[in-house]
């Protein structure tokens, strides 16, 4: 049996940010009083302290605001090097993701670039990758 990442638990809260992948969408939780966009996903808006949050698509686009390559084995499912990225979500003021920079070599990534999700399935979760466009 193959080794896996270690996957979130889902819940009523993260469960369309962790699954919205099977239809190809990046599902954001957005406060549905102020608009504000609530990640990581929560009940309750930050901003207003709405109950009346739900999921909405985003563009799945972004920016790599900043990014660390890791030679370090932390843990078997993943090869070494590859990229932490923290990435800007384009749409969603506020909201960056950290995930992986993936189908580029790793001296390739840079501040700045442009980037779209890459959804790599596991079990019943989706993560949201990047890939550089
Ligand atoms: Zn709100």
């Amino acid at each position: 049996m193959p080794v896996t990442r270690p996957l979130p638990r889902l819940d009523s809260d993260n469960r369309a940010f962790w699954t919205g992948g099977a239809e190809g969408r990046l599902l954001l939780n957005r406060c549905q009083d102020c608009r504000t966009f609530i990640h990581p996903p929560r009940p309750v808006c930050h901003h207003c302290l709405s109950e009346k949050v739900a999921p909405e698509a985003v563009a799945g686009t972004g920016t790599v605001d900043t990014f660390t390559v890791n030679h370090q084995k932390f843990h078997p499912a993943f090869e070494v090097p590859y990229v932490i990225a923290r990435v800007a979500i384009d749409g969603a003021p506020g909201v960056f993701l950290t995930s992986n920079i993936v189908g580029c070599p790793v001296d390739a990534v840079d501040f700045g670039d442009r980037v779209k999700v890459k959804f790599e399935q596991q079990d019943d979760v989706w993560l949201p990758l990047f890939e550089k466009i």
